[in-house]
């Protein structure tokens, strides 16, 4: 294999690791059906196939990395790693794909929103003070308003679009209500939670949690992270804070910004390994994605087989492995060991699954099974639910077109289920399928799977009072 010059050292080692793989893609296209670009493009350079052939192309030396279709077709991925579920010779197309995306970026930076989004993002001096600014705006009820009036084309579609993600972050209307149920409360919902809590042998007893509570998250979602500590408490777990925790880095890695995602990784690896825990607990998809990666970005290991990887070496690597092996998402943590019991939540409700939990991660049954075990909840299929929501990090405010597009299909979905709620595990996709389901006038809720649960165990009497 020739390398060109430029091209970064990380991307090299792991297009030399990868090459058996890359070099013998059969060409089956069984990733083109599950690609979000390449069904709405129908161009084979918009597949998985297609990218694999302009990345070999430049590791061979027959296109720079700086060439308009190298940098075009790369960016307009989503990341969404749909190919790599389904590909049969096991092709791990996101970490090549980071690792082109880091060859993109030294010839062509990314966008200067995106730079100005991840900077503020790692910087907690400006982001607590922003997104203490964004949450008094959301308060106001004028991004609500503004996203559902402001025109949807030209420059006011991107405004229109980050309103309505704003607002799509504010606490789901769960409550007996005019939204959800009409005026009166359902009459099954007194208490009937059963089952030890805290202190008193639950499932989680003895083993001590520490959440991740990442950065945009804890801005803007903090209502997912309290409910998700009091359901932790509810089944038995010590939850315990870790401080100096911050950005995960996906974000930065996404945008090729390695050396950004390793400084951040390490401050990250500093906070918990010093909290010495049994378990990290991820209330996000993507966070819950970039953490295993650590070792990865180190030494090009990962901590488990398949799209959590494997091998690798020694240092700062060996602790980013031994760290990710023990992060785990929420709803693992919850669904491994069994559920209590909570009060009804005679709500129908339907599932989205966050690309970076299913694609990523290969958590599919967690989430459904959080929510199946709630009392009386009517869980609808969402045709389509393993297809992306285009929110995929900055992706939907960087390529507001091809977002859009997916968005809007994604809650057109979401509606023609009939479902008064969509419950999805990440931080991005709640945004993003909160936003289109108001700016297509739907009053549809959006809450994390956890946050159902949470409101079950308020209405079984599980948190007293
Ligand atoms: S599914 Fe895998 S082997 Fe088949 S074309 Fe796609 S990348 Fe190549
Ligand atoms: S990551 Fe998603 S958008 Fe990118 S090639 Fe794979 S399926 Fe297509």
């Amino acid at each position: 294999m020739r390398t060109p010059a430029g091209i970064g050292a990380s991307w090299r080692r792991e297009m030399e690791r990868q090459a058996e793989k890359l070099f013998h893609c059969v060409h089956c296209g069984f990733c083109l059906p599950v690609c979000p670009t390449y069904l709405r493009l129908g161009d084979e350079a918009d597949s998985p196939r297609g990218r694999l052939h302009l990345m070999r192309a430049v590791v061979e030396g027959r296109l720079g990395t700086d060439s308009g279709s190298f940098q075009e077709h790369l960016d307009l991925c989503l990341g969404c790693r749909a190919c790599e579920s389904v590909c049969p010779s096991g092709v791990e197309y996101g970490r090549l794909l980071e690792g082109a995306r880091q060859a993109a970026a030294s010839a062509r930076p990314p966008s200067f929103l995106a730079r100005l989004l991840a900077r503020v993002m790692a910087t907690p001096a400006l982001a607590v003070p922003l997104l203490g600014a964004a949450r008094l705006l959301r308060a106001t009820g004028l991004p609500d308003l503004l996203a559902r009036r402001l025109p949807a084309e030209g420059r006011w579609g991107v405004v229109r679009l980050g309103l309505g993600m704003l607002a799509a972050t504010a606490p789901p209307d769960l409550s007996p209500g005019e939204t959800l149920y009409g005026s009166s409360r359902p009459p099954s919902c007194e208490g009937s939670g059963t089952g030890p809590g805290p202190g008193e042998g639950g499932i989680g007893q003895g083993r001590r949690v520490a959440l991740f509570r990442g950065c945009v998250q804890n801005g803007l979602l903090g209502h997912v992270n309290r409910a998700t500590r009091r359901v932790l408490e509810a089944n038995g777990f010590e939850v315990v804070e870790v401080p100096g925790q911050g950005c995960c880095g996906a974000i930065h890695a996404h945008m090729g910004d390695l050396a950004g995602a390793r400084g951040l990784a390490r401050r990250n690896l500093e906070a918990f390994d010093g909290a010495g825990l049994a378990l990290g607990g991820a209330t996000g998809a993507g966070w819950g994605a970039a953490l295993p990666q650590h070792a990865h970005w180190w030494d090009g290991g990962g901590p488990r087989g398949g799209a959590r990887g494997g091998g690798g070496g020694g240092g700062l690597g060996e602790r980013a492995r031994r760290f990710s092996e023990r992060v785990r998402d929420v709803s693992e943590v919850l669904a491994e060991t069994g559920l209590r019991r909570g009060g009804s939540l005679p709500l129908s409700v339907t599932y989205d699954a966050p690309c970076h939990l299913l694609h990523a991660q290969g958590i599919a049954w967690e989430p459904l099974r959080l929510l199946g075990s709630i009392p009386d909840l009517d869980l609808v299929p969402l045709p389509g639910a393993e297809e992306c929501c285009g929110g995929a990090g900055l992706y939907a405010l960087t390529h507001p077109d091809m977002g859009r597009r997916i968005g809007e299909d994604k809650a057109r979905a979401v509606l023609e289920t009939g479902a008064a709620v969509v419950a999805t595990g990440n931080p991005g996709c709640m945004m993003q399928i909160g936003a289109w389901l108001r700016m297509t006038e739907a009053r549809v809720a959006v809450a994390h799977p956890v946050e159902l649960l949470d409101e079950s165990y308020r209405r079984g009497g599980i948190y007293g009072g």
